[in-house]
């Protein structure tokens, strides 16, 4: 058995960063402004609040302004809307992030459709998946975004190839489904949820399998065809006796079913890295107006 190569999401995140630092610096000797990111966060998640501190940071680190709005737990609905007219309206904010999830009493259907369209750097609002449908420029959902970087910045061939996306998420599965079958890209997509029948004959005829399902470990190497291309894109925190207390791992049985790959990402260091970098990508082409002309 071959060893499988590598997908290094850390590393490719690294170099995009590189590229957007670059052209930021570019901005600035020319006397422009940088860009600015917001993030939008309501309550006291410790997990959202860490996701947010390591986007301003990744922010920070590119160049771009990054503000961090923070509103306490009760919040009215219509107060937080009118916050996000404050920032659809703020001619020196280019994007910004609602993170979710959202208290149960703002409904987050109607917050998403509140953003400005051409500031909705996380691309969940209609308009974006629409266009996004429609092959229109758009601003890709920053995950999927992410896995179609990895898969062209290590040349792994596409075009005619099965691809089997597990879950279906508004976030993760569906567009990653849709962007695999877009000209260009020129997949065969089978798209699988908790409803699939057979799911184990499918995924075997996967030559690219994209994990997005939330349960560790769930593909076996007895899912995986010999060659083929693995996309984990579960993140897990499994306890332990170790000194932090717990391990990340996938929603793939990484050990067992890499030998049997020709690429698969790590996790950590693989689908997890791209997703920040892809925001900040988007960040840029608001500021650039390069999806809204
Ligand atoms: P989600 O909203 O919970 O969706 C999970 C999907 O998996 C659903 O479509 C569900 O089907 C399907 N599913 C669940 N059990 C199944 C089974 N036994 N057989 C077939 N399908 C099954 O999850 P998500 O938000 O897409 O996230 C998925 C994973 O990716 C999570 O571990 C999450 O933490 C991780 N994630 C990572 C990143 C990153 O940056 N790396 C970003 C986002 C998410 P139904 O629709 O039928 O219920």
């Amino acid at each position: 058995m071959k060893k499988p190569i590598l997908i290094d999401g850390k590393l490719i995140a690294q170099t995009i960063k590189n590229e957007i630092k670059a052209e930021v610096s570019k901005l600035l000797d020319s006397g422009k402004r940088p860009p600015h990111l917001v993030a939008v966060l309501v309550g006291n998640d410790g997990a959202s609040l860490s996701y947010v501190k390591s986007k301003e940071k990744q922010s920070k680190e590119v160049g771009f302004t990054s503000s961090l709005y923070k509103f306490p737990e009760n919040i009215t609905e219509k107060e937080f809307l009118e916050t996000l007219d404050f920032l659809n309206n703020d001619s020196e904010v280019d994007g910004y992030i609602v993170q979710l999830p959202l208290p149960k009493h703002i409904d987050t259907k109607k917050v998403i459709a509140h953003v400005d369209p051409q500031k909705d750097v996380d691309g969940f609002h209609p308009a974006n998946a629409g266009r996004m449908l429609l092959s229109m420029p758009s601003y890709l959902p920053a995950t999927p975004y992410g896995i179609v970087t990895l898969i062209e910045r290590n040349g792994i061939e596409t075009s005619g190839k099965n691809c089997v996306v597990l879950g279906r998420s508004d976030i993760v599965g569906t567009p990653m489904a849709v962007l695999m079958s877009r000209k260009g890209m020129d997949c065969t997509v089978t798209l699988c949820h908790s409803k699939t029948q057979n799911l184990k004959e499918i995924c075997k005829q996967a030559d690219i399998l994209i994990a997005a399902i939330g349960k560790p470990h769930f593909v076996t190497e007895d899912m995986v065809k010999e060659g083929a291309t693995v996309i984990d894109v579960g993140i897990h925190r499994i306890e332990d006796n170790s000194e932090k207390g717990y391990y990340v791992t996938g929603d793939v049985d990484y050990e067992k079913v890499a030998p049997h790959c020709s690429y698969i990402t790590p996790v950590p260091g693989g689908v997890g890295p791209m997703t920040i970098v892809s925001l900040l990508s988007n960040t840029l082409k608001a500021y650039k107006k390069e999806v809204y002309k």
